[in-house]
């Protein structure tokens, strides 16, 4: 069988949203239109020179059935969870949190040597068997991602998944993902084999280039791929740079409502009425 090359089915345009305390960021999905990506549920882009754009953070909330996976490009948020986590991760750092069960957490960013703060926020799904697992917090510094170079210059710093044999610290996730940061330099080329049936998403936040055989595409964007065996891309003259995901699909049935994201209505009315009354972080 021919090796098939995805191509992109959807573009995006991220739409601004405020979210927790007041934070403007640019959201890919959900959407009025589109609800999920399976296994992916959420993917935002936060990003401001102005701090008055981003100080009020995310004090203490709930999240229980996913997992929340942030990357930071710049600046630093501090973070404190139910699980007696806390710490700041900064910039190039990832924080791989599963909420399982139910955690609570706070994220506020800092005030550093400059007013820039950049990231992005993914939101992956549990499968159904795992939504009430035990919470997880991993965090990851920037030096344990590993870079890797090309021939061409391309560098791709690999958070989850494998890249030309190079394994990323994020192991051992339900989905499966694979999470590369991808620059290309002006003219070279990037290919990464993708298993049948997993999900394939891109986030082009810099430079300008094409996917398989898509039109000029330039940030920022958010791509859905077709299926296929890979995923190709090509930058243009000023370079590329973008967020490749994949994941396997869970297949589940999902009812979603702020933090929550679960398989019924049930769940979710269970989820409100531990909240209130102050069983929500189990397994302690
Ligand atoms: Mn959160």
């Amino acid at each position: 069988m021919t090796e098939q090359i995805r191509s992109v089915v959807t573009t995006i345009i991220p739409q601004a949203v405020m979210e927790g305390a007041g934070v403007r960021l640019k959201r890919s999905f959900p959407s009025r239109t589109l609800d999920f990506l399976d296994p992916f549920l959420l993917f935002d882009h936060f990003g401001s020179d102005n701090p008055a754009d981003y100080m009020a953070g995310f004090p203490m909330h709930p999240h229980r059935g996913i997992e929340t996976v942030t990357y930071m490009l710049a600046g630093a948020v501090s973070h404190k969870d139910s699980l007696g986590n806390a710490g700041t991760i900064s910039t190039g750092d990832v924080q791989w949190m599963s909420a399982g069960g139910g955690i609570l957490h706070e994220e506020m960013p800092q005030r550093g040597e400059t007013d820039r703060m950049e990231g992005f926020q993914l939101w992956v799904n549990l499968p159904a068997r795992l939504k009430m697992m035990h919470p997880r917090y991993r965090g990851i510094t920037a030096e344990m991602i590993p870079n890797v170079v090309g021939p061409d210059g391309t560098v791709v710093r690999v958070i989850a998944g494998e890249y030309n044999g190079t394994r990323g610290p994020a192991v051992e996730i339900a989905a499966d993902p694979t999470y590369l940061d991808v620059s290309v330099p002006a003219g070279g080329a990037f290919r990464q084999p993708v298993q049948r049936g997993h999900t394939a998403l891109a986030y082009v936040f810099e430079g300008a280039g094409t996917f398989g055989d898509s039109a000029t595409l330039t940030p920022y964007r958010f791509l859905v791929f077709s299926d296929g065996d890979a995923v190709t891309a090509r930058a243009g003259a000023e370079g590329l740079r973008f967020l490749l995901m994949t994941g396997r699909p869970t297949g589940d049935a999902i009812v979603r409502y702020g933090p929550f994201v679960m398989n019924t209505r049930e769940e979710i009315l269970q989820a409100l009425a531990d909240l209130h009354d102050g069983t929500f972080v189990k397994g302690e």
